[in-house]
């Protein structure tokens, strides 16, 4: 098959309501991935005109951040039918990628600062507390090594090194993980709660991450993993990625790195 006979949807949760700190600009970096490699490419808003089925059409997932009123909203919406269809996705192994806010609906529960629990989908074994109006929020760049044990692999496999996230985080919950993995290590920032060292969730082809930056621009070897594990589930084939000019994607990681004096033996730049 020729690249142009190959076709992914990315399904992007409540584009208006959760896209903080330009995580739209994970959806841009699938998009573009796949057009400049010759495949074809449609995104779907998953809002609140969306259907279960429309959930279900989908091959890659994108959920971003979002004030604590509009990830009320979010869960007054996500319910029923496409709550379903949303668990489905993920328990099939659809890929993809939810920041800062959107995995704190993905656990059992998310607690803001102020006013009512918003019961979440539980669909991560983990659940998110705000401490209270007056705690500091966890603001700042973020350097994660990836732990999680099978995306670690495959990250290190497409690479030839030791997979480092760089991001950039802005949440007042904090996260802790029951039974489920963390994405990672934090080398430098506060990650789930600043306290246990750990950062995301990764659990089937779910990334769940408190890095902004927006993630995939910083860090395009997660874009490509999302797009070849898509393309792997949906062809039921594996299909090879043309490599792509990321020379200044890694210029940036390198000028990262050395402002934040993190030095990291053998790392991607
Ligand atoms: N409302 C959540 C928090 O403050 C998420 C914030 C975000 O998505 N940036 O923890």
């Amino acid at each position: 098959m020729s690249s142009q006979e190959f076709e992914l949807i990315i399904g992007w949760l409540y584009p208006t309501l959760m896209s903080t700190y330009g995580d739209r600009g994970n959806v841009i970096c699938i998009e573009r991935r796949c057009l400049w490699r010759g495949f074809n490419v449609k995104v779907l808003p998953l809002d609140q005109n969306a259907t279960a089925a429309d959930i279900r059409s989908v091959d890659l997932i994108v959920g971003g951040g979002a004030q604590d009123r509009q990830q009320e909203i979010v869960m007054r919406d996500l319910q029923g039918a496409k709550a379903e269809a949303l668990r489905e996705k993920i328990e099939n192994d659809t890929p993809g990628v939810f920041t800062c806010g959107a995995p704190q609906l993905l656990g059992h529960y998310y607690e803001p600062g102020f006013g009512q629990r918003i019961e979440g989908l539980g669909i991560l074994d983990m659940v998110s507390v705000h401490p209270g109006e007056n705690t500091r929020r966890c603001i700042g760049n973020l350097v994660v090594e990836v732990t999680a044990t099978r995306l670690a692999q495959d990250l290190e496999q497409m690479t030839g090194s030791k997979a480092y996230l760089i991001g950039f985080e802005n949440h007042g919950g904090r996260t802790k993980l029951l039974k489920v993995e963390a994405l990672g290590r934090v080398v430098y920032g506060l990650g789930n709660n600043g306290e246990d060292g750990t950062e995301g969730a990764f659990d089937h082809n779910a990334i769940a991450t408190y890095s902004h930056g927006p993630l995939l621009p910083k860090n395009p070897f997660v874009a490509d993993w999302l797009i070849q594990t898509a393309l792997r589930l949906k062809y039921q084939q594996s299909i090879s990625l043309s490599p792509l000019d990321d020379s200044l994607a890694m210029q940036a990681r390198a000028a990262m790195f050395k402002r934040l004096k993190v030095s990291l033996p053998h790392v991607v730049m």
